[in-house]
């Protein structure tokens, strides 16, 4: 590792993609004095978590990928979680990141010494380490939610969330119960529904659920398949279509319409009226996250799958109660409730200027300028903060949010024991121009309850623009947003 004299020492919480690509990115720019810290033993963050069978992508794989490492050729448009994981070791090793990574080495709180201008980075093991710039890249989608249902502890049969499935459970022949239908959900029920005696489905509301357009894989295609040139084109034929589809959700015209063909699809994939009445929902087109699957519908209309839609009100050592009062006796329950993406930083506690409290200050809810930056917490980055979520690739928003924070870590450095924060009136009025913008979207209606929005109506996870909007406001940064305070700036300004 080369380091220069004025190196500063960068610690980055998290090895899943957006660490992968932070480090990434400041090799290129010659900054090699970082050290990535990873609570577990490997890499991949919610690609090594969640191995459920069916897990995959559902954005393209061309562009559900790092832009700077296009080679690898997709088995499917939407790769596998396997598959995922391993472009991600690939690339780690690649790029040589994973020499920088700490495995097994859970940051608990860190705290900004106002005196000294560098943050305390303290380990679960009770170790401190420090650094000039401070950065939390452990993502967004690692806190489980498990249903608030009495009884939940005496059920004596496996009982797991998606995000830690016991491969040790033969599901074959069960009695199934699998209580939730998120995202992760309408991918592993139809593997469920493949081989269970008998699968209840419980929902506590309806998904429009899509097709999914799986095109050929790559692999069968033809040799212009196998050039940059097309990948590059197919990247930015699937990001505009991405980006375009965005401006939908302001829109409730189209999106009444694109409701009306969407029933149309559903009548025909779910026959039986029952059913489809339950599978039906009566929030608005475009308020959740938009779900695909070729296999939900069909599975549901399998004569061993009930789709439950009245609530579960008590879980006993064998089986379901439900609200009128019926009993199904199960083998099994996967609980496929999610997570609490609205909850930031769960695992880190930050500490920044004059002992100011970051998640205290949330209690409303999370607030950044463009995600990344606080007022209060100086030198300290995020990626994949609030209102950062979009209907697009993370990968593509956590590329912007590298290229940001390394500008910031190449403007600190030329500045020798500053620290620089944002401006309190940037921190707002950005975050009064995203609350006006996400009010006028159908995310905002109050028929529609999702995990974007928090009990109060307020929308923290939700990038409120398009893609291309993202890009334009992060591509530089405008150094005149943040305050420079302590050190010296070099002679050279
Ligand atoms: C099942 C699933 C499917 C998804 N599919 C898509 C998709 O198709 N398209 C899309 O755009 N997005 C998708 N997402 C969203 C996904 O979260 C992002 O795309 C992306 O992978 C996030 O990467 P990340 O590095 O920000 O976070 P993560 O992948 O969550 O990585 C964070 C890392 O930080 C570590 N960590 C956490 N806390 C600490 C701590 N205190 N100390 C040390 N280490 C810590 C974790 O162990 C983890 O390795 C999906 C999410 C899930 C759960």
């Amino acid at each position: 590792m080369t380091q220069t004299q004025n190196d500063i020492p960068i610690v980055i919480v998290g090895a899943g993609f957006g660490g992968l690509a932070l480090g990434v990115r400041l090799k290129a720019a010659g900054i090699h004095s970082f050290t990535i810290l990873e609570k577990s033993d490997s890499m991949g963050g919610v690609w090594r978590d969640n191995t459920y069978p069916g897990a995959e992508c559902d954005v393209p794989s061309r562009f559900y990928s790092l832009s700077f490492e296009q080679d690898w050729k997709w088995s499917s448009r939407f790769g596998r979680q396997g598959e995922i994981l391993d472009y991600l070791n690939y690339c780690a090793t690649k790029y040589g990141i994973r020499e920088h990574v700490r495995f097994n080495t859970k940051v608990d709180d860190a705290r900004f010494d106002d005196a000294s201008g560098v943050w305390d980075v303290r380990l679960a093991g009770g170790e401190t380490l420090h650094a000039r710039a401070l950065v939390s890249a452990i993502g967004l989608f690692n806190q489980l939610t498990f249903p608030d249902i009495p009884g939940r502890d005496t059920f004596m049969g496996p009982a797991f969330h998606s995000a830690e499935w016991d491969h040790s459970v033969d599901l074959m022949g069960k009695r199934v119960a699998v209580i939730g239908t998120g995202a992760s959900a309408i991918q592993f029920v139809p593997e469920i529904a493949k081989v269970a005696g008998r699968l209840f489905v419980c929902q506590r509301s309806p998904q429009y659920i899509q097709p999914k357009d799986y095109g050929p894989g790559e692999n069968e295609k033809t040799w212009v398949h196998d050039t940059s040139v097309w990948r590059r084109i197919e990247r930015m034929r699937i990001y505009n279509e991405m980006d375009g589809g965005s401006d939908r959700r302001y829109n409730m015209e189209l999106a009444e319409k694109a409701r009306e063909v969407w029933l149309e699809h559903l009548r025909r994939e779910v026959p039986d009226p029952e059913k489809r009445r339950k599978l039906t929902p009566t929030y608005p087109f475009g308020c959740k996250r938009m779900l695909q699957s070729n296999d939900y519908y069909p599975a549901m209309m399998r004569e061993t799958v009930d789709v439950i839609d009245t609530p579960v009100v008590e879980i006993t050592e064998k089986a379901i109660r439900l609200k009128d009062g019926t009993v199904h006796e199960v083998d099994a329950i996967v609980y496929g409730t999610g997570f609490k993406p609205a909850t930031f930083l769960p695992s880190l506690d930050i500490y920044g200027l004059n002992g100011f409290d970051l998640k205290g200050s949330w209690n409303d809810g999370a607030e950044a300028y463009l995600g990344i930056t606080v007022n209060g917490c100086p030198n300290f980055f995020m990626m994949y903060g609030p209102n950062t979520n979009a209907a697009a690739s993370i990968i593509y928003m956590l590329e912007h949010q590298a290229h940001y924070i390394a500008q910031c870590v190449e403007e600190l450095q030329t500045r020798p024991g500053q620290w620089m924060q944002v401006r309190s009136n940037v921190q707002r009025t950005f975050n009064d121009a995203a609350e006006v913008r996400l009010k006028q979207s159908v995310v905002s209606d109050n028929n529609c309850l999702s995990y974007f929005k928090l009990p109060s109506g307020k929308i923290t996870t939700q990038w409120p623009w398009g893609m291309s909007e993202y890009h334009q406001r992060t591509f530089e940064p405008d150094f005149s947003d943040f305050e420079f305070s302590g050190g010296v700036k070099e002679a050279a300004e």
